[in-house]
């Protein structure tokens, strides 16, 4: 809820405060201790007198920056208290009581407090949205013992807890979704994160980004639940933006059913994170029993790493037809190699990947091919493996520290 209002001239209000302090030596962090003390004091009183002055000049204007809320009369209204029933509200400083502003309006008598409409803070809330974004902010960006701790250093005497449900509060609101001014390529990606009473790796975060036209990327979803599952909730709510795309390179090595249900509207053309798939077969070929480091393993991965290597700057379409037809022809071989050995979880894996490898090159779509959603999740995990979270909580916490990262979200 903002004030919109503007002065036509920036209004002057001017006052004395006397102080009265009490030091036992001189020193600069004495002097400093005392200045905190001031400052809670002070702040209280500070806000009321420029809400004070700002209310008497506005009821002197002939049309008032409120209203009536009964009778929408913008014009005349007289004085009831300067000296109401306090109202307490948190600032980023501390909490503070400020005494209420009441005018009665002169077309209805309707009597009603001018305070929170003055200061463009909704009605009833204990925490104002300002203050709780920039709790949630802080919160999302450091540990809430660390928040506690440098605030506390400012003087700030807000606890862990409130600033635990600013950040709950403020990643609630936040909703991610395609920009269709944005480029029609993107990538999702799954991590485990840290869960309050289950087992370490409990849960897996999933991430989708958008490729920005600038060449960075942007969060267009995020979800978290169990490993392996859950993909469709991550892509259900931005199936309408992304029926306004002709076609769309999703980059992303996890479930993507959901699309197949999209119509012929829009075309979702998958390619296989190909930085992911050597890293893969390290886990198939433990699952087919082959030892680390033998000439057999050696072999499969130098393959894999090298039919998975696409080099960029290749322009020429014949050259790229070659360059993907010898690279089948590689990766077929390595399959029939795995077959052979009897390395059926290899050979499987990679015969399920081949469809989904070159699907960028192929078109042309100067997609990358490698997951940038490594380094969101690096961003992700230096805060969510700080503190134990519960699935909503870490939710809630990754949600702000990506749109703030990624999404120019600031409080
Ligand atoms: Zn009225």
């Amino acid at each position: 809820m903002e004030n919109n209002f503007f002065y036509a001239s920036s209004l002057k209000i001017e006052f004395d405060h006397t102080f009265s302090i009490e030091v036992n030596r001189c020193s600069l962090s004495e002097i400093l201790l005392a200045f905190k003390r001031i400052v809670s004091q002070l702040l209280p009183e500070f806000i009321m007198k420029v809400l004070l002055g700002y209310a008497e000049y506005t009821m002197n204007l002939e049309i008032k920056p409120f209203s009536c809320d009964k009778c929408c009369n913008n014009k005349d209204f007289i004085w009831k208290t300067r000296h109401g029933k306090k109202t307490k509200l948190l600032t980023i400083f501390q909490w503070v009581a400020l005494q209420q502003l009441q005018v009665q309006c002169k077309c209805c008598f309707h009597k009603f407090y001018i305070t929170r409409k003055l200061l463009g803070v909704e009605p009833l809330k204990r925490i104002p949205e300002e203050t709780q974004r920039k709790l949630g902010l802080i919160g999302a960006l450091a540990s809430f013992r660390v928040s506690e701790k440098i605030m506390s250093m400012f003087g700030v005497t807000i606890d862990k807890m409130t600033i635990w449900k600013a950040v709950q509060n403020t990643g609630k609101k936040i909703l991610f979704n395609l920009d269709p001014y944005e480029l029609a390529q993107g990538e999702a990606d799954g991590t485990g994160i840290r869960i309050q009473g289950i087992k370490k790796r409990g849960r897996e975060l999933k991430v989708f980004v958008q490729h920005k036209r600038t060449g960075g990327i942007r969060i267009a979803g995020l979800d978290i639940g169990n490993y392996h599952s859950g993909w469709d909730k991550l892509f259900k709510p931005v199936l309408k933006v992304l029926k306004g795309f002709n076609t769309f390179l999703l980059l992303t090595d996890g479930d993507t059913s959901i699309f197949k249900g999209l119509g012929s509207k829009v075309k979702v053309k998958l390619q296989r994170c190909l930085w992911h798939i050597p890293h893969q077969l390290k886990y198939t070929l433990w699952s087919d029993k082959v030892k680390r480091k033998t000439a057999d393993w050696l072999h499969i991965l130098a393959e894999s790493i090298e039919i998975c290597a696409i080099r960029s700057l290749v322009d020429d379409t014949d050259i790229i037809d070659s360059m993907v037809k010898s690279k089948l022809a590689r990766l077929d071989k390595l399959i029939s190699f795995c077959k052979e050995k009897e390395y059926h979880s290899s050979a499987e894996f990679l015969e399920n990947a081949k469809p989904d490898m070159f699907t960028a090159i192929n078109n042309r779509l100067n997609g990358k091919t490698t997951s940038r959603v490594e380094r969101v999740m690096r961003t992700v995990n230096l805060r969510a493996n700080v503190g134990k979270w519960s699935p909503q909580g870490a939710l809630n916490a990754t949600k702000i520290r990506l749109a703030y990262y990624y999404n120019g979200f600031d409080a």
